[in-house]
Protein backbone atom coordinates (compact mmCIF):
# COMPACT_ATOMS: atom_id res chain seq x y z
CA UNK A 1 0.00 0.00 0.00
CA UNK A 2 1.56 3.62 -0.95
CA UNK A 3 1.61 6.22 1.94
CA UNK A 4 0.83 9.36 1.07
CA UNK A 5 1.62 10.62 3.77
CA UNK A 6 5.16 9.40 3.84
CA UNK A 7 7.99 12.14 3.31
CA UNK A 8 8.04 13.50 -0.40
CA UNK A 9 11.68 12.11 -1.03
CA UNK A 10 11.31 8.50 1.06
CA UNK A 11 8.67 8.12 -1.69
CA UNK A 12 10.95 7.79 -4.52
CA UNK A 13 13.39 6.16 -2.48
CA UNK A 14 10.78 3.36 -2.18
CA UNK A 15 9.93 2.94 -5.93
CA UNK A 16 13.87 3.50 -6.64
CA UNK A 17 13.08 5.78 -9.00
CA UNK A 18 13.29 9.84 -9.33
CA UNK A 19 9.28 11.13 -9.68
CA UNK A 20 9.94 14.79 -9.46
CA UNK A 21 7.60 15.31 -6.87
CA UNK A 22 9.19 18.24 -5.57
CA UNK A 23 9.52 20.42 -8.70
CA UNK A 24 12.82 22.71 -8.61
CA UNK A 25 14.71 20.98 -6.55
CA UNK A 26 14.86 17.82 -8.07
CA UNK A 27 16.41 19.22 -10.79
CA UNK A 28 19.52 20.62 -8.38
CA UNK A 29 19.70 18.26 -5.67
CA UNK A 30 18.11 14.79 -5.12
CA UNK A 31 17.99 12.50 -2.57
CA UNK A 32 17.30 9.36 -4.79
CA UNK A 33 21.08 10.31 -6.63
CA UNK A 34 22.71 9.97 -3.65
CA UNK A 35 21.18 7.34 -1.55
CA UNK A 36 19.92 4.63 -4.18
CA UNK A 37 18.14 2.54 -2.25
CA UNK A 38 15.17 1.63 -0.20
CA UNK A 39 14.61 4.03 2.98
CA UNK A 40 14.95 2.03 6.33
CA UNK A 41 17.29 0.31 7.75
CA UNK A 42 17.27 -3.08 5.79
CA UNK A 43 16.39 -0.56 2.68
CA UNK A 44 20.12 -1.72 0.86
CA UNK A 45 19.69 -5.24 1.32
CA UNK A 46 15.70 -4.97 0.34
CA UNK A 47 17.14 -3.36 -2.71
CA UNK A 48 19.23 -6.14 -3.51
CA UNK A 49 16.66 -8.78 -3.87
CA UNK A 50 15.22 -10.17 -7.26
CA UNK A 51 12.33 -8.15 -8.18
CA UNK A 52 8.94 -10.83 -9.47
CA UNK A 53 6.62 -9.70 -12.35
CA UNK A 54 4.36 -9.32 -10.18
CA UNK A 55 6.62 -6.76 -8.06
CA UNK A 56 7.99 -4.81 -11.59
CA UNK A 57 4.21 -4.23 -12.35
CA UNK A 58 3.16 -3.12 -8.88
CA UNK A 59 5.59 -0.78 -8.51
CA UNK A 60 4.70 0.99 -11.98
CA UNK A 61 1.65 0.87 -10.93
CA UNK A 62 2.30 2.42 -7.38
CA UNK A 63 4.83 4.46 -9.36
CA UNK A 64 2.14 6.58 -10.78
CA UNK A 65 -0.40 6.84 -8.12
CA UNK A 66 2.69 8.37 -6.08
CA UNK A 67 2.93 11.12 -9.19
CA UNK A 68 -0.82 11.98 -8.73
CA UNK A 69 -0.73 11.76 -5.54
CA UNK A 70 -4.04 9.80 -5.32
CA UNK A 71 -5.25 6.20 -3.43
CA UNK A 72 -5.73 3.08 -5.09
CA UNK A 73 -9.90 3.82 -5.19
CA UNK A 74 -8.83 6.36 -7.28
CA UNK A 75 -6.79 4.82 -9.67
CA UNK A 76 -9.11 1.95 -10.09
CA UNK A 77 -11.58 4.42 -11.20
CA UNK A 78 -9.24 5.36 -13.78
CA UNK A 79 -8.26 2.12 -14.92
CA UNK A 80 -11.93 1.12 -15.08
CA UNK A 81 -12.43 4.20 -17.30
CA UNK A 82 -9.62 3.67 -19.64
CA UNK A 83 -11.00 0.27 -20.00
CA UNK A 84 -14.33 1.38 -21.64
CA UNK A 85 -12.90 3.78 -23.83
CA UNK A 86 -12.29 2.78 -27.36
CA UNK A 87 -8.46 2.58 -27.68
CA UNK A 88 -5.24 0.77 -25.78
CA UNK A 89 -6.23 0.94 -22.40
CA UNK A 90 -2.96 2.01 -20.48
CA UNK A 91 -2.88 4.84 -23.27
CA UNK A 92 -6.23 5.85 -22.22
CA UNK A 93 -5.60 5.76 -18.49
CA UNK A 94 -2.46 7.99 -19.11
CA UNK A 95 -4.28 10.39 -21.08
CA UNK A 96 -6.98 10.39 -18.67
CA UNK A 97 -4.47 11.35 -15.76
CA UNK A 98 -2.86 13.79 -18.44
CA UNK A 99 -6.35 15.87 -18.67
CA UNK A 100 -6.67 16.09 -14.78
CA UNK A 101 -6.56 19.55 -14.06
CA UNK A 102 -3.73 20.00 -11.71
CA UNK A 103 -1.68 18.45 -14.10
CA UNK A 104 -2.51 20.88 -16.82
CA UNK A 105 -1.88 23.66 -14.51
CA UNK A 106 2.01 21.98 -13.80
CA UNK A 107 2.69 21.59 -17.50
CA UNK A 108 1.42 25.52 -18.12
CA UNK A 109 4.28 25.87 -15.49
CA UNK A 110 1.88 27.80 -13.22
CA UNK A 111 2.99 24.82 -10.81
CA UNK A 112 6.62 23.70 -10.40
CA UNK A 113 5.43 20.27 -8.71
CA UNK A 114 2.44 18.16 -8.65
CA UNK A 115 2.02 18.80 -5.36
CA UNK A 116 1.98 22.68 -5.77
CA UNK A 117 -0.28 22.29 -8.68
CA UNK A 118 -2.51 20.31 -6.27
CA UNK A 119 -2.82 22.64 -3.60
CA UNK A 120 -3.43 25.71 -6.25
CA UNK A 121 -6.44 24.45 -7.28
CA UNK A 122 -7.17 22.97 -3.59
CA UNK A 123 -7.54 26.42 -2.68
CA UNK A 124 -9.23 27.55 -5.07
CA UNK A 125 -6.58 29.36 -6.92
CA UNK A 126 -7.59 28.14 -10.68
CA UNK A 127 -10.47 29.38 -12.99
CA UNK A 128 -11.89 27.28 -15.43
CA UNK A 129 -13.87 29.88 -18.24
CA UNK A 130 -14.39 32.24 -15.38
CA UNK A 131 -15.34 29.42 -12.32
CA UNK A 132 -13.31 28.21 -9.36
CA UNK A 133 -12.88 24.61 -9.66
CA UNK A 134 -11.27 23.24 -6.26
CA UNK A 135 -10.92 19.70 -6.85
CA UNK A 136 -7.53 18.43 -8.71
CA UNK A 137 -9.11 15.70 -10.25
CA UNK A 138 -11.65 17.96 -12.20
CA UNK A 139 -10.79 16.82 -16.16
CA UNK A 140 -9.90 19.67 -18.22
CA UNK A 141 -11.39 20.14 -21.84
CA UNK A 142 -10.23 21.30 -25.31
CA UNK A 143 -11.53 24.94 -25.34
CA UNK A 144 -11.21 25.32 -21.62
CA UNK A 145 -10.03 28.36 -21.01
CA UNK A 146 -7.55 28.52 -17.72
CA UNK A 147 -7.04 31.26 -15.75
CA UNK A 148 -5.50 32.16 -12.32
CA UNK A 149 -7.34 33.77 -9.07
CA UNK A 150 -5.18 37.04 -7.65
CA UNK A 151 -1.79 36.21 -10.15
CA UNK A 152 -1.03 39.29 -10.39
CA UNK A 153 -0.22 39.48 -6.55
CA UNK A 154 1.07 35.38 -6.53
CA UNK A 155 4.47 35.63 -5.48
CA UNK A 156 5.15 31.62 -6.33
CA UNK A 157 3.05 31.45 -9.25
CA UNK A 158 4.65 33.92 -10.90
CA UNK A 159 8.38 32.33 -9.66
CA UNK A 160 7.04 29.08 -11.58
CA UNK A 161 6.22 30.31 -14.66
CA UNK A 162 9.63 32.79 -14.81
CA UNK A 163 11.54 28.75 -13.48
CA UNK A 164 9.99 27.36 -16.21
CA UNK A 165 10.77 29.39 -18.76
CA UNK A 166 14.26 29.87 -17.86
CA UNK A 167 14.25 25.86 -17.97
CA UNK A 168 13.02 26.53 -21.42
CA UNK A 169 10.19 24.78 -20.56
CA UNK A 170 8.21 24.00 -23.88
CA UNK A 171 4.55 23.96 -23.96
CA UNK A 172 2.70 20.89 -25.28
CA UNK A 173 1.15 21.21 -28.55
CA UNK A 174 -2.11 20.60 -26.67
CA UNK A 175 -1.76 23.81 -24.82
CA UNK A 176 -1.03 26.98 -24.88
CA UNK A 177 -0.17 30.44 -22.84
CA UNK A 178 -1.25 33.87 -23.64
CA UNK A 179 1.46 35.83 -21.40
CA UNK A 180 -0.53 38.97 -22.30
CA UNK A 181 -4.00 38.00 -20.73
CA UNK A 182 -2.19 35.16 -18.07
CA UNK A 183 -4.75 32.80 -19.58
CA UNK A 184 -3.80 29.30 -20.95
CA UNK A 185 -6.01 27.72 -23.68
CA UNK A 186 -6.44 23.62 -23.88
CA UNK A 187 -6.61 23.42 -27.46
CA UNK A 188 -6.90 19.86 -27.91
CA UNK A 189 -6.47 16.07 -26.19
CA UNK A 190 -2.91 14.90 -25.99
CA UNK A 191 -1.79 12.28 -28.14
CA UNK A 192 0.35 9.35 -27.24
CA UNK A 193 4.02 11.47 -28.05
CA UNK A 194 2.36 14.04 -25.51
CA UNK A 195 2.28 12.34 -22.48
CA UNK A 196 4.29 13.42 -19.66
CA UNK A 197 4.06 10.67 -17.46
CA UNK A 198 7.16 8.43 -17.36
CA UNK A 199 5.37 4.89 -17.59
CA UNK A 200 5.24 1.91 -18.68
CA UNK A 201 1.84 2.03 -19.01
CA UNK A 202 1.46 -1.92 -20.16
CA UNK A 203 2.33 -3.04 -16.79
CA UNK A 204 -0.22 -1.04 -15.12
CA UNK A 205 -2.52 -2.96 -17.30
CA UNK A 206 -1.27 -6.50 -16.83
CA UNK A 207 -1.02 -5.33 -12.60
CA UNK A 208 -4.85 -4.89 -13.23
CA UNK A 209 -5.80 -8.14 -15.82
CA UNK A 210 -3.37 -10.55 -13.52
CA UNK A 211 -4.99 -10.15 -10.12
FE1 LIG B 1 12.09 12.60 -5.70
FE2 LIG B 1 12.53 15.15 -6.22
FE3 LIG B 1 13.05 14.18 -3.77
FE4 LIG B 1 14.58 13.53 -5.89
S1 LIG B 1 14.35 15.54 -4.96
S2 LIG B 1 13.83 12.14 -4.33
S3 LIG B 1 13.05 13.40 -7.54
S4 LIG B 1 11.04 14.34 -4.78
Amino acid sequence: MSNLHAPVCRRCRREGAKLFLKGEKCFIKCVVEKRPFAPGRAGKSRTRKKTTDYGIRLREKQKLKKMLGINEAKMKLYYERAQRMPGRTGENLLKLVEMRLDNVARRLGLATSPRFARQLVGHGHVLIGGRRITVPSYEVKPGDILELKGLKNNFFVDLSRQNFERRGGVLPGWLNWDSASQKGRVLRLPEKGELSFPINDQYIVEFYTRR
